[in-house]
């Protein structure tokens, strides 16, 4: 058995993305990139791979029987907000209601227990708030934190924890009942291993980053979209870099991922021990 690894899914369709939000043309299809699951399933299983799902919950009010398949084989559910809205632009009434109606709506569609939260775009408001409201709606674990270099126009700069740790050890006044899986990034250069960084720069730098961490004892955290996986359709205004090397690429390169001499588990089983929760 390898070192742990975490190939999580953020689950959105690619209507949800603030790119095409943004822009000017529309997608006849809202679920774009719903239809790659089953496939990343079979995949999963076909590599005895575990993962974690962090579902997007209105896909789960609009395809409960999809949400249900993921817990039946084997995988975790957990929540990606219910509208993938950024946190940090709506009041936090709403916020606290994208966390809690999420987990009800999951856990409901689901029929199993729903710990783990990831912010959409990594995007969470500073200080012990988000992790106070994650606590109040009745989760164990975040993981939005990426502890990467400031990179303008997108995420980082704030924190630079790299391995799992109680919220109160990261963010003053934050809970110690809830605990945070930071997302990977490589060593030195201080980027993300996943997302457009994975696109970018290639599997191998992907592999070479997931094998550094694993050196220094640290659990790699990578996460993909469906939306990745699929033969994009063209939406004008959409940029081009939310293109680059989607669709087959994407899946050969999840193949080499799961490939490598790692045992791929759940974000909740790689955080054992780190709280009593
Ligand atoms: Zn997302």
């Amino acid at each position: 058995m390898g070192h742990p690894a975490v190939l999580s899914v953020d689950l959105e369709c690619f209507s949800h993305l603030p790119a095409y939000r943004g822009a000017r043309g529309r997608l006849d299809d809202p679920d774009v990139g719903l239809s790659t699951v089953d496939g990343l399933l079979d995949r999963f299983g076909a590599h005895g791979a575990s993962s974690t799902f962090f579902v997007v919950s209105g896909i789960a009010e609009r395809h409960p029987e999809l949400v249900a398949r993921i817990a039946e084989a084997g995988h975790e559910v957990a929540s990606h907000t219910r509208r993938h809205v950024h946190l940090s632009s709506v009041s936090s009434a709403e916020r606290r209601e994208e966390l809690a109606r999420s987990r009800e709506t999951l856990e409901r569609t689901a029929g199993v227990d729903v710990a783990g939260f990831r912010a959409p775009s990594f995007d969470v408001p500073s200080g012990p708030e988000h992790f106070a409201a994650l606590d109040a709606a009745g989760y164990g674990y975040d993981s939005s934190v990426v502890p990467c270099r400031s990179i303008p126009g997108w995420y980082g700069g704030e924190y630079t924890q790299r391995r799992p740790c109680r919220a109160d050890r990261l963010v003053d006044g934050a809970p110690a009942s809830v605990a945070e899986l930071p997302v990977a990034v490589m060593p030195g250069l201080r980027l993300p291993l996943s997302g457009t960084w994975l696109r970018f720069f290639g599997v191998r730098y992907a592999i070479a980053g997931m094998r550094l961490l694993a050196r220094r004892g640290i659990v790699p955290v990578l996460y993909v979209h469906p939306w990745e996986f699929v033969d994009l359709p063209a939406v004008d205004g959409v940029p081009r870099r939310v293109y680059w090397r989607t669709g087959a690429w994407m899946r050969r390169t999840l193949e080499r991922l799961l490939e490598q001499p790692f045992a791929f588990v759940t974000a909740r089983s790689a955080l054992r021990g780190v709280t009593d929760a």
